[in-house]
């Protein structure tokens, strides 16, 4: 069942998410060849304490950390370890925080030095394909048409987009109803009504479409070894819109990158 969310409850989520964000804007300036993702996960623990909130990941299916950290042909879900990175690689961090009763959850994929063009490119598109779902977040919309504009987009790329793993409604659980998958039929599905919080989630692969699951349980990779990108935003629908609860501008103050791509579902009184 769909959890309807108050104003009162978005407003407790959008502090979750913005803890999230914030995190991921610390980890923007630790991400370089030669640090190790359990280091990231360790500074990642201590700044979501230090903020008042827990890690939502940690003991979350029993998962061992507070980070996913995924580097090139990892999917998602991958454990932190003490190999370093290295010039080149891409690196997707997924972060929870639960604090007030309620989750944040987003994900970005990080550039370690200087990557390869046409990876490059598949984060880029990737990341324009989140916005283009979240576009399609309106009332009365479907779930079908949302993942219909990620799909159409991303598959005229030739990339491969992942079946297994999905986007899903957010609030005092991780994961709730509804499932958001990244490809659909338009007109298919769910209803989109106000209320509603979700977390989008692109799982773009620059190969097949197919997966494969390490023997630690976890780790998802591409089967066909080449790389994978994944952007995730928690949004809401409020007054037939989606409004961003999260925000990636923590992350581009460091890395420089001006963009204008959350301005459209911004809540205008919120200064990020
Ligand atoms: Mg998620
Ligand atoms: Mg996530």
């Amino acid at each position: 069942m769909v959890k309807i969310k108050t104003p009162e409850e978005i407003e407790l989520m959008r502090e979750s998410a913005l803890i999230v964000s914030k995190t991921l804007g610390m980890l923007a300036k630790e991400i370089q060849p030669g640090v190790t993702t359990l280091k990231l996960d360790q500074l990642a623990e201590t700044f979501i304490r230090d903020h008042g909130a827990a890690p939502g990941f940690l003991g979350l299916y029993d998962f061992p950390n507070t980070l996913c950290v995924s580097p090139n042909e990892q999917v998602v879900h991958g454990i932190p370890n003490e190999t370093p990175l290295a010039e080149g690689d891409i690196l997707s961090v997924d972060c929870g925080a639960l604090k007030n009763g309620f989750y944040g959850d987003h994900a970005y994929t990080f550039e370690v030095g200087e990557v390869d063009p046409a990876v490059k490119k598949l984060l880029e598109v990737t990341k324009a394909s989140l916005y283009r779902g979240i576009a399609q977040f309106r009332q009365n919309n479907r779930v079908g048409d949302l993942g219909h504009a990620i799909q159409s987009y991303t598959e005229s790329f030739g990339y491969g987009v992942v079946r297994e793993l999905v986007g899903h409604g957010l609030g005092e659980e991780m994961h709730e109803s509804p499932e958001i998958p990244n490809y659909g039929r338009k007109g298919r599905g769910k209803k989109f009504v106000n209320g509603m919080v979700i977390a989008i989630e692109p799982m773009i692969n620059q190969g097949t479409k197919n997966i494969k699951q390490f023997k630690d349980g976890w780790t998802i990779k591409t089967a066909d070894g080449k790389p994978s990108a994944h952007f995730e935003h928690n949004i809401a629908l409020i007054d037939g819109k989606p409004e961003l609860l999260s925000t990636f501008d923590y992350i581009y103050e460091v890395l420089e990158i001006v963009s204008e791509e959350e301005a459209p579902y911004r809540k205008a009184s919120v200064k990020p």
